[in-house]
């Protein structure tokens, strides 16, 4: 299937651990990439300095849904189903999500 412009939830559910311009340290999960066009379209596609998960992001109807808010829901529940817990004391580390992909 063809990625849904204007959809983003990929771009925003999602934690992504390698830097991105703007975001030196990653994206956290559920914060909106600040690479989104007011439209929901990535500034950066085509560019070399578009992330390698992002390049290698495919959308499949499991994931991506009919809808916006059904892939917003897939994916905020697949971050927390793979984020683990941080032991006790510990900051909390990023997510596994590129490998439950
Ligand atoms: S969730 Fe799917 S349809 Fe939506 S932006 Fe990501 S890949 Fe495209
Ligand atoms: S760099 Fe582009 S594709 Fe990757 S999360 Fe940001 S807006 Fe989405």
């Amino acid at each position: 299937m063809k990625c849904r412009p204007g959809c983003a939830a990929c771009c925003i559910a999602l934690s992504i651990s390698s830097p991105i311009p703007g975001m030196p340290g990653g994206k956290p999960a559920g914060v909106r990439c600040v690479q989104l066009t007011a439209d929901n379209l990535c500034r950066l596609y085509g560019q070399p300095e578009r992330p390698r998960v992002c390049n290698g992001l495919r959308p499949s109807p499991v994931m991506c849904g009919q809808s916006a808010e059904e892939a917003l829901a897939y994916l905020t529940e697949l971050e927390r189903l793979t984020t683990p817990s941080p032991p006790a004391g510990r900051p909390k580390e990023g997510s596994d999500h590129e490998r439950a992909l």
